[in-house]
């Protein structure tokens, strides 16, 4: 099918030609007919499949269809970023059109945001907190809408936006058509579209798995030795750029620091930077100036950036809805790309619920001499490792060999020293480090 035959006008299907886009990915080929038409709809479908387009096609066309100076069109998402790439691809899309967009986000002045509201534009895109706060002071006029996208949905829950966003829908007009997108389908959310959406169509790709085209590949290694593997594999790699997600923002932010001492074009993108550093790091690395964004799950939530070429998890995340989110930040629309995971020790259980949910055979198991612990004779070199499970064994899970040797004590310190060692230090029991919480929750 080809974006003609959608029924798209013309100056849309300019602006789709200028975008590069050739061929409706499936999700658009199945979407944008049924919003076409009206219809809500759930959209559960992979990051990088196309969906910002598959939702802003439509949505375009019903604005062009039937003009009107005011705001018709809401859509809300879970972070800045996402936001702005939203407002980006609508821009992209309406760019021979007279149609005008108004991104709203917290962290930077709401005058500008309220200056922008008065030249009637027909699509806003926000983010719950900022809304609320305007619609508070009475400085949005929502309405008139008559479309709600709820982009990325489960991470709307995730980060505690429910109770925002019922408010936020109690406040819009009730005919409206709605459409709601979201990788995975918590019971919260199948609830909430329960609630509010009425008869709609599920277009759903498959079920909440990175795309095809990415390689996985899990690295054992020891904590300590995590930045010398990081470094020894970037070298080793064709990486064109690269992101590489922490679990903290402590760690993001030293993480870039250390790599940059190396030499590295590197830079962080965390919660703790103000919007400003936030967008400056964003822009870098989308211009070229960084090749390397070392990012917290949250920070880089929805980023479409097509040159990503290598995901790092150099933490494992703490859910496989987060994995299959960081490994979508490459391979986008269908290109190929690399996730690869730095796993030590104390990241087994979160590799076992990763296993369970994504499957065994999506992953290799990959040894270097040097950084892997794993490095009994036959795991040293490219190796795939059969962890077959063994659920007779108390604590199974994992293979009790694997078990035993993922088990061994180590010393929790991080070590600066560069790739160019090959022995991996002797492992030494910690001792003397008590954390206060969990590392897993600190400082997100
Ligand atoms: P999304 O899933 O909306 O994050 O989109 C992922 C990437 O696919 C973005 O870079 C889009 O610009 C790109 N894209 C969207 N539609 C198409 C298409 N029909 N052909 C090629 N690339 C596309």
């Amino acid at each position: 099918m080809s974006f003609e035959e959608l029924g798209l006008s013309k100056e849309v299907l300019q602006a789709v030609e200028e975008s590069g886009y050739t061929t409706p990915t499936p999700i658009q080929e199945q979407g944008i007919p049924l919003i076409l038409e009206g219809r809500d709809v759930i959209g559960a479908s992979q990051t990088g499949t196309g969906k910002t387009a598959a939702f802003a096609l439509p949505i375009i066309e019903g604005l062009l269809a039937n003009p009107s100076q005011a705001i018709r069109t809401l859509v809300i998402a879970p972070t800045r970023e996402l936001a702005m790439q939203i407002e980006t691809e609508f821009k992209a899309l309406a760019k021979f059109t007279k149609l005008k967009t108004v991104t709203i986000y917290g962290g930077v002045s709401m005058n500008t945001q309220i200056d922008r509201l008065k030249k009637f534009p027909e699509i806003v895109i926000a983010c719950p907190g900022r809304l609320l706060d305007l619609m508070g002071q009475n400085r949005i006029d929502l309405s008139q809408i008559d479309t709600l996208v709820l982009d990325e949905a489960d991470r709307l829950f995730d980060m505690g936006f429910l109770p925002d966003i019922r408010k936020i829908i109690a406040a819009i007009p009730r005919k409206r058509r709605n459409l709601l997108w979201s990788a995975t389908m918590p019971k919260e959310i199948r609830k909430l579209a329960n609630d509010i959406l009425v008869d709609p169509h599920v277009v759903e790709l498959a079920r909440t798995a990175p795309a095809e085209t990415i390689s996985h590949a899990l690295y054992p290694v020891a904590r300590e030795r995590k930045l010398p593997l990081l470094t020894y594999l970037m070298n080793k790699e064709a990486i064109s750029s690269a992101i590489i997600f922490t679990r903290t923002k402590h760690r993001a932010r030293k993480l870039a620091e250390q790599l940059s001492r190396r030499g590295r074009r590197a830079v962080a993108l965390q919660g703790n930077m103000t919007q400003a550093q936030r967008d400056q790091a964003m822009g870098g690395f989308r211009k070229g100036r960084f090749d390397i964004l070392v990012a917290t799950d949250i920070a880089a939530r929805g980023l479409d950036i097509p040159t990503v070429s290598h995901v790092f998890n150099y933490d494992l995340p703490d859910n496989p809805e987060d994995y299959v989110h960081r490994a979508g930040r490459t391979a986008r629309a269908e290109g190929t790309g690399f996730a690869f995971c730095l796993v030590a020790p104390e990241d087994i259980d979160l590799y076992n619920i990763l296993e369970e949910h994504i499957g065994k055979d999506m992953f290799n198991w990959t040894s270097h001499p040097g950084f892997d612990y794993l490095n009994e004779p036959e795991s040293t070199g490219k190796v795939r490792i059969n962890r077959g499970r063994d659920r007779t064994r108390p604590g199974g899970g994992t293979s009790a060999r694997v078990k035993r040797i993922l088990g061994r004590p180590i010393d929790a310190k991080e070590d600066e020293s560069t790739a160019a060692s090959v022995e991996p230090p002797p492992l030494k029991p910690a001792f003397g480090r008590r954390r206060t919480r969990s590392p897993r929750r600190a400082g997100r």
